[in-house]
């Protein structure tokens, strides 16, 4: 068992306190997701299982939310930004590489990261410092390095235990003024809901919100989705600062 493991704590959630008490489960839990994601194409519609038409309206709000962060009193500056399970890299091209001057992607798919740089514009390619083939549960980023670190439907891959300790090493990656922005599926029905097939959780708004504040950090503006199709999960988005 590695020191990891040893420390790995259950908060409550119905998937950390199964796949905690054993490494092997644990293990199987990310080689699952791994397998399914290897398996999934790299293109935008495999990225988002399916709905690759709600891509343009996902960075329109997003773009909006951004904008909105980076017009507050103490806001982060647009240096460095940190995309978190960046997939084929969407967001990076369609969002952070236009707003930052300098982009860095970590995803655990060899391919996606593969596809993100066999299709990328040479003006955007200039942006892009760092690439990360890792696990976000085994990646810590640089400290004071970051501006906006972004992380978008994946955190539901992580255990609670790795939810937590991945947010309180992002706070300490941050600069001063720094911003996490997460944005994510919530559930409506007050439950965790597990899909086995992608070996992922969705979380209600209570249990996301008790996790922000274990990591330390304060939701300083939060916002829903608008106009995403009846029947998919609401989606919310959330700028995160540590609470000093
Ligand atoms: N954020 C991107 C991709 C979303 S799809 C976008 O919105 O376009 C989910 C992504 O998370 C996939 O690329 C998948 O490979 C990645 N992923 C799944 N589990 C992960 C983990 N444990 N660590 C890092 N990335 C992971």
């Amino acid at each position: 068992m590695d020191s990891d493991t040893e420390k790995v704590e259950s908060y409550g959630d119905p998937i950390s306190s199964i796949v905690t008490q054993q490494e092997n489960l644990l293990d199987e839990w990310y080689l699952k997701a791994e397998k399914y994601w290897s398996e999934i194409p790299a293109t935008v519609d495999g990225v988002l299982g399916g709905f690759g038409f709600i891509s343009q309206i996902d960075i329109h709000e997003s773009k909006k939310f951004l904008q909105q962060i980076l017009k507050m009193k103490n806001a982060p500056k647009t240096e460095h930004a940190l995309d978190c399970g960046a997939g084929i890299g969407r967001i990076t091209k369609c969002l952070l590489s236009h707003v930052f001057e300098k982009v860095d992607l970590v995803e655990q798919n060899p391919q996606f990261l593969e596809a993100f740089k066999n299709n990328i514009e040479p003006e955007i390619s200039l942006k892009i410092e760092n690439i990360f083939c890792c696990g976000l549960q085994n990646f810590t980023p640089k400290e004071e390095f970051y501006d906006v670190i972004w992380i978008q439907w994946v955190l539901g891959h992580l255990t609670d235990t790795h939810f937590v300790k991945f947010l309180t090493d992002c706070s300490k990656g941050l600069k001063s003024n720094g911003v996490i922005i997460i944005k994510e599926n919530v559930t409506s029905s007050g439950d965790v809901e597990i899909d086995s097939e992608e070996s992922s959780v969705t979380r209600p708004l209570s249990v996301l919100k008790d996790l922000f504040s274990k990591a330390g950090l304060n939701c300083i503006v939060s916002c829903k989705q608008k106009n995403f199709p009846k029947g998919l999960y609401s989606v919310y988005m959330f700028a995160l600062k540590y609470i000093y």
